[in-house]
């Protein structure tokens, strides 16, 4: 029988809510406003109303919805479904935010912070498909990670393990403040906004070399993105071909550390920062391979994760899909 489970993806400027069939098809999807600004009250009224009207417009069954899954920004502990204090929910501190929506719906909830949630979607839908122990890996302006063991999240003590983004890579790094506050993090050196900068830096200190990517953003080097580099790599410019195969070997670096703890079958890497594709896939899968001590490494496939679209709500449903 075909039965659903209500995905909601609270963000910091809107939340979105999709019903996703157990198969994995998103059969209806939500997207409102936060009104993270206006404070607790406001923003919680914000996902019901989400919720609720997300089961009246699907017209579905409300016996056939088996359960609400939500993911939210960190920190919040899981395993109690409480949000703490995540710093782009004004108002938000020690939120019990799944027994709220257990009572207000009487269905079964869990929460869970947004990578975890991600990774546990590319288990059951995606990459990571038919895999038991998988690292995922999420690179856009933050790098977010799940450790999967035995096909379960592995949540630690405190709801909070899994933080592999802020694993500290180069702690004399220079520019390389991490937004968690300490230094040389791999969020620091290689997400997005930090390898923008990097390729920043590189273009200033080669004035005289010529490159592509000064014509795409008409000279204004603030509007680079990874996006755009992606696209430079593409036609061989050289500026971007060197930061993606730093931007792999740091990756690679990292990641080869990750397997020397956690021996995974296979490491799904997603968000923006993958969509960069094969050239970044073999510098990361280079760097790795050189960077672990175990020897069957070379047998680890590094994946893109298949998952790209409404990643949030495949994420927040997952966790209530039984297997
Ligand atoms: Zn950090």
């Amino acid at each position: 029988m075909r039965e659903y489970v209500i995905g909601v993806d609270i963000g910091g400027t809107k939340i979105a809510t999709g019903l996703v069939s157990n198969e994995g098809k998103l059969k209806q999807k939500v997207v409102m406003p936060t009104l993270s600004t206006r404070g607790l009250k406001v923003s919680l009224e914000q996902v019901y109303k989400s919720i609720a009207g997300l089961i009246k417009v699907s017209k579905v069954d409300r016996k056939k919805i088996k359960g609400i899954g939500v993911c939210a920004p960190g920190p919040l502990d899981p395993m109690k479904g409480v949000v703490h204090n995540p710093p782009n929910l004004f108002g938000w501190h020690e939120v019990p935010l799944a027994a709220l929506l257990r009572k207000r719906f009487s269905k079964p909830t869990k929460l869970e912070n947004d990578a975890n949630a991600a990774g546990m979607a590319e288990v059951i839908w995606g990459a990571a498909k038919g895999y038991k122990h998988v690292v995922y890996v999420t690179v856009s302006t933050g790098i977010g990670t799940a450790v999967i063991i035995n096909g379960k999240i592995f949540h630690g003590k405190n709801g909070m393990a899994g933080e592999g983004g802020h694993v500290t890579i180069d702690y004399n790094a220079k520019n390389a403040r991490c937004n968690c506050g300490n230094n040389g993090c791999i969020e620091a050196l290689a997400s997005g906004p930090y390898t923008v900068k990097r390729l920043v830096a590189q273009i200033k200190k080669h004035p005289g070399t010529k490159t592509n990517i000064m014509d795409m953003v008409d000279g204004e080097l603030d509007k680079i993105t990874m996006i755009t580099i992606a696209e430079a790599a593409a036609e061989g410019d050289s500026f971007a071909l060197e930061t993606i195969a730093e931007e792999g070997k740091l990756l690679g670096i990292w990641l080869g550390s990750m397997v020397n703890v956690l021996d995974p079958e296979v490491i799904v890497i997603g968000g923006g920062v993958s969509l960069i594709g094969n050239v970044l896939f073999k510098e990361i899968r280079k760097s790795m391979y050189a960077h672990t001590i175990n020897i069957f490494a070379k047998n680890t496939p590094v994946l893109p994760a298949k998952l790209k679209r409404d990643v949030g709500i495949f994420g927040a449903a997952s966790v209530l899909i039984k297997r």
